[in-house]
């Protein structure tokens, strides 16, 4: 099974992806915990060369080619193989970041984003939770814990607005695959409403 965790900076996302790796273990699971952007070797460095740098070092088009790169590597390296040997794969951010956070920027940018989607990855998750909170204590949870590691970081308010809604839109417009989850609580209450749904 492929469950995949989305939503904006700081709202939780690689805490929970943990927990339930842990929850799913403890139950005798075989699990892989892996990420995006990165994930493998060559998406690892590919998350380099799209997270560091001058905030203008790629166009827009050029960085989500850069993303679609790396997931197609993850996918060939790390989800692909795992799923096949049977194993749950939990997977912190995957195409549907990109769907929000690249589109958001530029609408028009959204019909690019998914056709390479379906030319070279083609993958859907089978379960998707969607950690929806408050931007403002996700931008204070997230400022309090980076420190200059990726270009991204400076990303303010209204745009974590945007993205907040365009991760319930597309909740909204994928309901088998999709649950939306308060992130306004304490991480263990979090994720025993996930444990519950996985
Ligand atoms: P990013 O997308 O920016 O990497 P994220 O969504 O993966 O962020 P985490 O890294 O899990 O979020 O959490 C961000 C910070 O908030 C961490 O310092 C984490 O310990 C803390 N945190 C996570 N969940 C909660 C929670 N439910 N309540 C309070 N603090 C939390
Ligand atoms: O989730 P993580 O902190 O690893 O993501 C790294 C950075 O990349 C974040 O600042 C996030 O906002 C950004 N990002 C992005 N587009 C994506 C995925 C992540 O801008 N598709």
């Amino acid at each position: 099974r492929f469950i995949t965790f989305e939503g904006i900076d700081g709202s939780g996302k690689s805490t929970q992806a943990r927990l339930l790796a842990e929850t799913l273990m403890a139950q005798g699971n075989d699990v892989v915990l892996t990420r995006e952007p990165g994930g493998s070797p060559g998406a690892e460095e590919i998350r380099q060369l799209v997270l560091t740098g001058d905030p203008d070092r790629w166009s827009a088009e050029t960085e989500i080619l850069l993303f679609t790169a790396a997931r197609r590597d993850h996918l060939e390296k790390t989800i692909q193989p795992a799923l096949a040997a049977g194993k749950t794969v939990i997977c912190d951010r995957f195409a549907d970041s990109t769907r929000i956070y690249q589109g958001a920027t530029r609408g028009d940018l959204r019909a690019m984003v998914d056709q390479l989607h379906s030319l070279m990855i083609g993958r859907e998750p089978d379960l998707t939770f969607i950690i929806d909170m408050d931007p403002e204590t996700a931008l204070k949870r997230g400022l309090a814990r980076k420190s200059g590691e990726d270009r991204f970081e400076d990303f303010g308010l209204p745009f974590q607005e945007t993205l907040r809604h365009g991760f319930l839109a597309l909740a909204q417009a994928h309901p088998k695959r999709c649950v939306v989850i308060d992130g306004n609580r304490e991480p263990e209450q979090v994720a025993s409403e996930i444990a519950a749904y996985a």
